[in-house]
Parts: structure tokens; sequence; C-alpha cells
């Protein structure tokens, strides 16, 4: 999966001057693909919003496919959307859901895929296979959006069916975060669940909690002033409740942040507002102390030791094997 991509640098970072100097002050060298922000709730939520507001009402015109790779199912055909209204676009866990008079176009961003909306679209096809865009869908009144795909992941995946659930990802996703049900005691019982695994990955498991990723888990980590690494059967009950609020006021934060951006804004938008998540060597937002990462073979989380570990830096067993 990780094959052809470049080594990533690791807990020794790039001069913060340097990383600063970058537009929107992430993308620079070789931390532009881990840095780059990828779509989890809070982005899909505000996808979902901005489509009901400018999609509900009009009515498919074409779908062009450009890439059918990221097509996943041919049963309803995507031709069949055309002619339909789109009543309604939703989100579960990441996963975005355009309503098309009860067929569903549900659509996963993965990690380099996004979408583009356009008030005036290009009307002529699209040239399959030579540019990022992977599908389009153009409305009645000449708007409409694109998915696109950047990079080499090629995880893009798009769906049409009768019922959201047909899409295996949706099935198997854990309660939503947001949701009124989702309460102190729900978290208790899913930490209970998984007593040996570390908090950061019981957040990041769809199938545990939906929507949150990466970023967001760095996040909630840090508001909740908890070490990634503590096994999840190890919180008191006092922490299950700072962790509960911090994973809510994360999300809602991030959701209202995002709220009547274009989608086009969305992105930077989440990169600005983030506190530790790709900002290693640089001051926590907080405490001051500089933020460290621990890197993995295909990802890196980021953290603060001052408000997290009790100050001391955790084990970078890559850096570690690297300086050995
Ligand atoms: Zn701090």
């Amino acid at each position: 999966m990780s094959c052809g991509r470049k080594p990533r640098r690791s807990a020794s970072p790039e001069p913060a001057a340097r990383r600063r100097a970058g537009p929107g002050g992430y993308r620079v060298g070789t931390s532009s693909v881990r840095l780059a922000p990828v779509p989890e709730l809070p982005e899909v939520e505000a996808l979902a919003s901005f489509l009901r507001g400018r999609a509900v009402g009009r009515v498919v015109a074409r779908v062009d496919v450009a890439s059918i790779a990221v097509l996943k199912t041919y049963d309803p055909p995507v031709t069949s959307l055309m002619g339909l209204t789109v009543t309604g676009a939703t989100r579960h866990g990441k996963f975005l859901d355009l309503d098309v008079d009860g067929l569903h176009l549900v659509v996963h961003l993965a990690r380099a895929g996004w979408l583009r909306w356009s008030d005036a679209l290009p009307t002529a096809p699209v040239k399959p296979g030579k540019s990022p865009i992977a599908l389009r869908v153009h409305l009645d009144d000449g708007s409409g959006f694109t998915l696109t795909e950047q990079g080499t992941q090629k995880k893009l995946a798009v769906y049409v069916v009768r019922d959201p659930a047909e899409v295996p990802g949706v099935a198997r996703l854990g309660p939503d975060p947001l949701a009124a049900s989702f309460t102190p005691a729900t978290l208790a019982a899913i930490l209970a669940d998984h007593p040996r695994q570390q908090l950061k990955g019981v957040l990041r498991d769809q199938s545990v909690v939906a929507g949150i990723g990466n970023a967001y888990s760095d996040e909630i980590l840090h508001v909740a002033r908890v070490s990634p690494f503590k096994p999840a059967g190890s919180l008191t009950a006092a922490e299950v409740g700072v962790l509960h609020a911090a994973i809510r006021s994360t999300l809602e934060d991030a959701v209202a942040r995002s709220e009547g951006l274009a989608a086009a804004d969305l992105k930077s938008e989440k990169k600005s507002g983030l506190r530790v998540h790709g900002r290693a060597g640089l001051p926590c937002p907080v405490c001051g102390d500089t933020v460290r990462e621990v890197s993995f073979a295909d990802s890196a989380l980021q953290y603060c030791p001052t408000c997290q570990t009790g100050g001391k830096p955790l084990a970078d067993r890559r850096l570690s094997r690297l300086l050995r």
C-alpha cells in the first residue's frame, strides 16, 4: 500500500520558519503528502450542508464517469440518476450521501479525493485517465460538482445504491459521535470493549466510532489532555467524561467553522483550525511546548508532551530504528 512513497521525516522536524513559509503553513517538501488535510466528519458534514443548499431541488442532467475504477457498483447504473431530482444530502461517518429521489450517490473521498462545486460546469465530456477528475455530476441549471482524486492512492469510491446500507463501509460504521444517543455511557462501553487498544487507534476505527480520522483523533486527545497510547480500558469514569466532551467540542467546533464555507475553502479552514495535527515542531497553542510526532509506516501522529504525556516524549520506534 505504501510502496513507492518517500520515507517520511520523523521526529526531527524541519525548521519552523521553513514550514511556515509554505502556502497555508503546511505544504512544504516531503511533508505535503502527510499534511494535506484528509476529509473527516466535519468536512464531509460541511460538504453535505453545502450540497443541501446548492444541489437539492435540482435535476441531474448528466453524469460523466472519467475513472471507471472509482465506481464500485453497477446496479442501478449511474445513468439511472439522470432526470431525477436531488432530494437530500447527508453524511454517514466520512461517507457523503446524495439522495437523488430515492437512489443514493454515496461517495467516500478517502485520502486524496475531493469534491469541487462549480456554478457553471464545463459542458465538454471529461477525457478519461488524464486528469484528477474521476466523476462529474451536471445539474439542470448548468451547475454541478466534480469528484477528483490527487496522487496515486486511488481510493476514492463512488456507489449508486437504493439504500446507503448496501455500501459495506456504511453498514460497518459504529455510532455517530455527534448523535444525541452518543453519550458518555456509549463511549465508556466502547472503551470497555477494547481495553488494551490504544486510544488513538480506537477513535480512528470507523467500525467503533464513525467519522474520526487521523487529524481529529490527534485534536481530540490533545483537548482531552491524554496520551494517544493510553490503553482504552485504563480511563477512569471522570476521564471518559472528559474524552466524551473533547470529542463533541472538537467535532462541533470544526463543523461550525466549516459551515457556510464554499467547498473550495474547506481544506484551508481545516488546516488553520488544527492545534497539534500536522504541526510537529511548532508551539502548542495551549502551553507553548513543542508539538512532537510519532511516525508509522503510512501515517504519523502529533501530540504535545506537556499537555498529554506528563512532559515525556513518546517513543518513536521508527526514529529509534533509524538511529540504531
Ligand atoms: Zn501543550
